[in-house]
């Protein structure tokens, strides 16, 4: 037998109860016209002129009526044509004898995060198995050639490669989960991009060193953003390390930053390989290389680039890249410059 449960409050109340809470809410009489709603159901579309706009917003409330129980379901909801769908959850109950109110939640957010979330499990336990894979036969070898002391060492070797790319991986997964949790606010603070700049360069020169490729940094101090340092510098750290890694011996990296329309703007140019025009907005994204075999001689990770972009987006910014093919690469990093203004706001 079906539950009724009729709140006995006024639709104005639950309308104002709602309004407080910031959530979308319309009551509906018995004709199912909308007698009173929030703000936030008129931002979203739900009414216009008195009326549901949603005839499956409409059906629910009129199944709820006759079940004379709650009913909560999800709904894809799109404006009109030229907006986007929404994905709503929608609650559907009895007030009092003869309203019906509907509270509704746009999940679509969240449902895009979980899929992004799902996507990213998956990618990263198809990554990890290759490295772990590789440990497991290197080490068998190992076993088998015990008596050989070149075979040896040439599998230890191997096997220091793969639990060094091992590390690598793990310790970037761990960076792009928590920006891409967007729990940043509690390490953010004024940082002198400078400072971030020769931070980076120390952690790539003994790398560039190797290859005789000469770092030449431009950084004037006093270009400060509001932001994690720590996240920053591995931003700049991996786009360092990318122009040492695809650009050939004894050559140059420059690297520089100058304020361009309140923006620090920081460029990483090298004379390297280049990236093809086709490929280049899929390489921000996780795991993609354009030469996935080149990639895993290097050690590379394919999440480099997606830190640096995540990164950037965290902090209000964007990183794009100019690239030709044999000629070389600019990868260019904006933030916002903190101003006094933000420094002051609220003050006096
Ligand atoms: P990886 O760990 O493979 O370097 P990234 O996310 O840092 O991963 O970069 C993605 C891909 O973009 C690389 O595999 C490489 O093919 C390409 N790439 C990145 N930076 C450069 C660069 N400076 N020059 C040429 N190719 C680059």
């Amino acid at each position: 037998m079906p539950t009724t449960v009729a709140l006995k409050t006024s639709p104005a109340d639950a309308i104002a109860f709602l309004e407080v809470l910031s959530v979308a809410g319309v009551v509906l009489d018995r004709l199912n016209k909308v007698v009173v709603n929030t703000e936030i159901a008129n931002e979203m579309g739900l009414v216009e002129y008195g009326h549901l706009t949603s005839d499956e917003l409409k059906d629910l409330a009129v199944r709820a009526r006759s079940a004379g129980e709650t009913l909560t379901e999800e709904i894809s909801f799109a404006r009109n044509l030229r907006t986007a769908k929404v994905e709503l959850s929608v609650k559907a109950t009895a007030l009092d004898d003869s309203h019906i109110i509907l509270v509704v939640e746009d999940r679509t957010e969240a449902k895009r995060l979980d899929e992004t979330r799902r996507d990213f499990v998956e990618n990263i336990s198809h990554e990890l198995k290759t490295p772990i894979s590789s440990i497991s036969l290197l080490s068998e070898a190992l076993q088998v050639a015990i008596d050989n002391p070149e075979q040896v060492k040439k599998f230890a070797k191997n096997l220091q490669r793969e639990s060094k790319r091992l590390g690598s991986l793990v310790k970037e997964i761990i960076q792009l989960s928590r920006i891409q949790g967007g729990d940043l606010a509690a390490t953010v603070a004024p940082v002198d991009v400078s400072s971030v700049i020769s931070e980076a360069v120390d952690l790539n020169q003994f790398q560039a060193d190797a290859k005789n490729i000469k770092l030449n940094v431009n950084a004037p101090e006093g270009l400060v953003v509001l932001g994690d340092s720590e996240l920053l510098t591995m931003a700049m750290k991996n786009l360092i390390e990318n122009a040492i890694v695809y650009s050939n011996e004894d050559t140059q990296v420059g690297i520089g930053i100058k304020e361009v329309d309140n923006f620090a703007e920081i460029t990483v140019s090298d004379n390297g390989l280049g990236i093809p025009l086709d490929q280049q907005e899929r390489i921000f994204e996780r795991f993609y290389r354009v030469d996935p075999s080149r990639s895993r001689e290097t050690g590379g990770t394919g999440l480099g680039l997606s830190i640096v972009k995540h990164a950037a987006l965290n902090h209000g910014g964007d990183v794009n890249v100019f690239s030709r093919v044999g000629l070389g690469s600019t990868f260019t990093l904006r933030l916002p410059l903190y101003t006094i203004d933000e420094n002051s706001s609220g003050e006096g």
